[in-house]
């Protein structure tokens, strides 16, 4: 028996659910494959820093496996076309891969699977991006939560003690399969000009993150330092998770040996951290639970994908009636350009590097929406096109919350002051200094609005407001009274 393993978002050998069947199936025979989807290359959000990303952890999926004698088969085209195809080739049995949630994941899925059962070869799909997925979490009344705090509950009570899988032996591949496979592509053969210095890829990566951020002391004090854009507090580890380079449940069992909970026993999922360490590996353990909460809505609630998930506020009306001075502010705060140190810091940090820190991310999206009155899915369209970890359920999540359209999100009359945010979370400016350069003399009094610098001292600090650095493009608190009269103009509904 052989049969054709199809790597997605899973690209690493360790604890990975549909390979380790695979393998157990097949006794070794399995034919490792993936395909570079043309048509998902020149979707509308594509960024070159996820091709980037990828492509080096493809080369690295590939190297891991020659290590083994086997090696990665690279088709190029329409899944359920070069998958019958290599099917053929291959004398296989059946595919086998893991699950994905996202409405056009779903799609390709269903007719990937019509398309190799047409032709007798069997398929299988695991679950394996996420600890629980589908209908594994619901309401006492059966329906999909809406809510994270109660989901968040419900994961706990149910989760227990994870052992992650090794990797699985494999059999070295015949020669004339080998052939069928094409060379990976450089992003720049793909027509993708990156620009960004971007994290690395590859399983390896991404264990030596985890570590890292486990040795650093890092996951300990993460409650205490997630906060803080300026400190390294975070596991930088969201691409990895991203492209499946680590399994949720190797994030989950490290933390947890961190937490050095008494499992198997249901624990408390409140506090229940009582020193600092655990209080960190506790609150990490709530951020991978908000990523598989954000797969979740996606997959229950598909009209989000596009819409507002409560779909009252399709009354709201954006922008300034003025599409010109849209456009503008729009290319203003794309460009870092606004005015206020912490949002345009942020933004040249997703310009140049691909990640934004979670706190920032916040801001930014608020700006763009509280601020600047535009729909959050220009914002989010922006994102996906920039970041190396975008991913359709966490960004439409986030930004959902930021806009206070989605689930559980941020009430709408709640909204953040970008130059309290900046004080509150970046106080010496180490962040903004970084990413604006020419606020880097900035004294500390002004750094978090620096048109309120006089002259003289803005002589002083080489940043003469209006020409080395903007003066703030909007005012936040006539733009404030403006957003929470279109949005009280709406009323809100529960979504059911
Ligand atoms: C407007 C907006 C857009 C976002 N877009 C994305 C996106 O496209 N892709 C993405 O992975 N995350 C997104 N996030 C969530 C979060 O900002 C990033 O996951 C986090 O900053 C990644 O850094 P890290 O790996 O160091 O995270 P850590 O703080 O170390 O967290 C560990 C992991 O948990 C997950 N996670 C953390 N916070 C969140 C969250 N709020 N929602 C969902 N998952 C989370 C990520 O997988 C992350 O790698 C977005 C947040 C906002 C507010």
């Amino acid at each position: 028996m052989r049969i054709i393993h199809w790597f997605r978002r899973d690209l690493r050998l360790s604890d990975n659910t549909a390979l380790s069947a695979a393998a157990r199936d097949s006794d070794g025979n399995v034919v490792p494959v993936f395909v570079l989807d043309e048509g998902l290359l020149r979707g509308r959000d594509v960024a070159p820093a996820r091709v980037q990303f990828m492509l080096e952890s493809l080369h690295v999926l590939d190297d891991t496996l020659r290590q083994q004698g086997s090696r990665l088969i690279l088709l190029r085209g329409d899944p359920a076309a070069e998958l019958v195809r290599i099917a053929r080739a291959a004398g296989a049995d059946a595919v086998y891969f893991n699950r994905d949630y996202t409405p056009a994941a779903l799609k390709r899925d269903k007719r990937v699977r019509l398309a190799l059962e047409s032709q007798g070869i069997r398929t299988a799909s695991f679950k394996d991006l996420v600890i629980f997925e589908e209908d594994e979490l619901l309401t006492s009344s059966g329906q999909p939560f809406t809510v994270f705090t109660p989901f968040k509950k419900a994961w706990l009570m149910r989760v227990g003690k994870i052992q992650p899988l090794g990797k699985p032996a494999l059999k070295p591949l015949p020669e004339d399969l080998v052939q069928r496979g094409a060379p990976i592509p450089t992003a720049n053969e793909l027509g993708f000009a990156v620009t960004q210095t971007l994290p690395r890829g590859g399983e390896l990566e991404a264990q030596r993150v985890l570590s890292r951020f486990i040795e650093s002391g890092a996951m300990a004090a993460y409650s205490k330092q997630r906060d803080y854009p300026g400190i390294e507090g975070t596991s930088r580890l969201s691409p990895h998770l991203r492209f499946g380079t680590i399994s949720p449940r190797q994030c989950y069992a490290a933390a947890v040996a961190t937490l050095d909970y008494p499992f198997p026993s249901k624990r408390s999922f409140s506090p229940a951290a009582t020193d600092e360490k655990k209080a960190g590996a506790d609150s990490w353990i709530s951020e991978l639970i908000w990523r598989e909460f954000y797969i979740y809505i996606l997959y229950h609630f598909p009209h989000a994908n596009h819409a507002n998930f409560n779909r009252a506020y399709d009354a709201v009306h954006w922008g300034s009636g003025d599409p010109a001075l849209d456009e503008a502010r729009f290319q203003a705060w794309c460009e870092g350009k606004t005015g206020y140190p912490i949002v345009d810091a942020a933004m040249r940090q997703l310009n140049q590097t691909g990640w934004m820190h979670n706190r920032t991310r916040m801001i930014v999206a608020s700006f763009l929406v509280k601020d600047l009155l535009l729909d959050w899915r220009l914002g989010e369209s922006y994102f996906m096109r920039m970041l190396v970890d975008g991913d359709p359920g966490a960004n439409n999540g986030g930004w959902q919350w930021a806009a206070g359209t989605g689930t559980d999100a941020q009430p709408y009359f709640r909204i953040f002051n970008p130059v309290l945010q900046s004080e509150r979370f970046d106080p010496q400016g180490v962040f903004i200094r970084r990413w604006v350069p020419e606020l880097a003399r900035v004294p500390d009094l002004y750094i978090h609005a620096p048109h309120t610098m006089p002259p003289t001292v803005q002589a002083q600090a080489g940043c003469r407001i209006g020409k080395d650095y903007p003066a703030p493009i909007v005012d936040h608190n006539t733009q404030k009274e403006e957003i929470l009269r279109r949005f009280k103009a709406v009323k809100s509904e529960p979504v059911r």
